[in-house]
């Protein structure tokens, strides 16, 4: 039996109830300090897709000047409110400069080692647990209006085969064959039947209190405010409900982390990367499949009972508003492809913040400056799909194994 280990988790999103998963098992005693309410954040409102083949980093060659033509056409998912934050312009720079081939590569790989190592974990997780989350394994369809972008994707395609990703090519008639709201004006797909989806907020609550029966404490609306440090070591937390004291601490607190870390002098350069949701009850005419737009770089998931149609990817700072435009893009670009009645009577809209990379690799490290403080976040758009594997690596960190995958690409030191 390991030692016991008492230990804070700073944020209550997917990652940190990961963490806590993993050292519960290990026999810790685990806190998890929150701003919110556990279900209120991204964790919970996402599309739920488990993702496992999105190896390619965001910051891939060519992306840069499809997102300037695409912007010029008014089709740009990418939105970039103009700032002076210099935060946020060095990390423009630093993404622009990892769009090229060699880091793509690297990232690839790294990205391919931890979503794999992730899919092992949440496959045990799910058989040992019945965790209700409406879990289903239908794959993922990456759809396209545009015959040029279909045929330049066969190049993707080879790239992911030589990770062992071997998606099924639908032509016009086939893909309506497979998903019969496809509208005829989409010209071809490609199917991956590796993905599984869940509905997230599901997953965010049957965790949570599988996690609370195994004696993980969940203080909520507690915002850090600051830490009380002796020489290298967190000595305790200051909330806004009082002080608590630990012997290790797990920095999980997604977009936010970067703001917090610059109280402990550490530099974690992720920034908030915004994006939207809508969700309706399901219509009776729906996918069964959740769908990529391509073109539009939106998802359409379908679970039991609802809808929801995600996407964009806006740098405004944490501004929440929600931004109709955006919102009407998602319907549209839902009714570009599908053939659905969007129920407007049951519809919801949300914004919430992905923690976003300049090299699109999550963070998953000790801290160079303290003795008992590890970092968890930093991943953007795929944070469900990459949770087990974090949790299971901070926690084989603090216990001093060794580690089951190469997580030197997810190291603080780069930055
Ligand atoms: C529209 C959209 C669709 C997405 N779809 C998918 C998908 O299909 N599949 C997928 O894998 N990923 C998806 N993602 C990404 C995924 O949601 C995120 O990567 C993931 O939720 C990040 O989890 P996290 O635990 O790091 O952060 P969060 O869920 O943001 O959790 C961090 C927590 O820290 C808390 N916190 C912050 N500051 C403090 C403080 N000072 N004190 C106490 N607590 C604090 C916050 O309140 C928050 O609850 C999507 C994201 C968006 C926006």
């Amino acid at each position: 039996m390991e030692t016991n280990k008492d230990i804070i988790i700073i944020g209550g999103g997917i990652i940190g109830l990961a963490c806590a998963h993993y050292l519960l098992q290990n026999n810790a005693s685990v806190r998890i300090i929150e701003q919110d309410v556990i279900e209120s954040g991204t964790s919970s409102k996402n599309c739920g897709l488990l993702h496992f083949g999105g190896i390619i980093p965001l910051c891939a060659p060519g992306v840069i000047k499809n997102e300037i033509i695409r912007t010029i056409q008014r089709k740009s998912p990418l939105h970039i409110k103009p700032s002076l934050d210099i935060n946020f312009i060095k990390w423009l720079f630093k993404f622009v400069s990892h769009c090229n081939l060699s880091h793509m590569n690297r990232a690839s790989t790294a990205k391919n080692n931890l979503l794999q190592f992730s899919l092992d974990l949440f496959d045990s997780l799910f058989k040992e647990y019945s965790l209700e989350c409406d879990f289903r394994h239908k794959g993922f369809l990456l759809l396209f209006k545009d015959k040029k972008y279909f045929k330049d994707y066969n190049s993707t395609i080879i790239f992911l085969k030589k990770y062992g990703f071997n998606l099924k090519k639908y032509e016009q008639v086939q893909v309506r064959e497979l998903e019969p709201t496809v509208k005829k004006e989409v010209v071809g797909a490609w199917h991956d039947k590796h993905d599984r989806h869940i509905r997230p907020a599901m997953l965010v609550k049957a965790w949570k209190n599988l996690l609370i029966k195994k004696g993980l404490i969940i203080e909520e609306k507690c915002k850090l405010i600051d830490f009380g440090i002796h020489k290298n070591k967190i000595q305790y937390v200051n909330t806004i409900r009082g002080q608590f004291k630990a012997d290790h601490f797990i920095l999980a607190a997604g977009a936010w982390t970067s703001q917090i870390s610059r109280q402990l002098k550490l530099n974690i350069p992720v920034q908030p990367g915004k994006g939207y949701s809508i969700t309706m009850a399901k219509p009776d005419f729906s996918p069964e499949i959740p769908c990529m737009l391509y073109e539009k770089n939106m998802v359409i998931t379908p679970w039991k009972s609802g809808l929801r149609l995600g996407g964009t990817m806006e740098f405004s700072g944490f501004d929440d508003s929600l931004n109709k435009k955006r919102l009407a893009q998602l319907i549209h670009g839902a009714k570009e492809y599908l053939n659905i009645e969007i129920n407007n009577s049951t519809m919801e809209q949300w914004s919430g913040f992905r923690p976003m990379t300049h090299d699109d690799l999550p963070i998953i490290d000790r801290s160079y400056m303290h003795d008992n403080l590890f970092v968890a976040t930093g991943h953007g758009m795929l944070g469900v799909t990459m949770a087990t594997g974090t949790g299971k690596a901070i926690c084989d960190m603090i216990y001093e194994k060794k580690s089951q995958i190469d997580i030197s690409p997810f190291s603080l030191k780069r930055f």
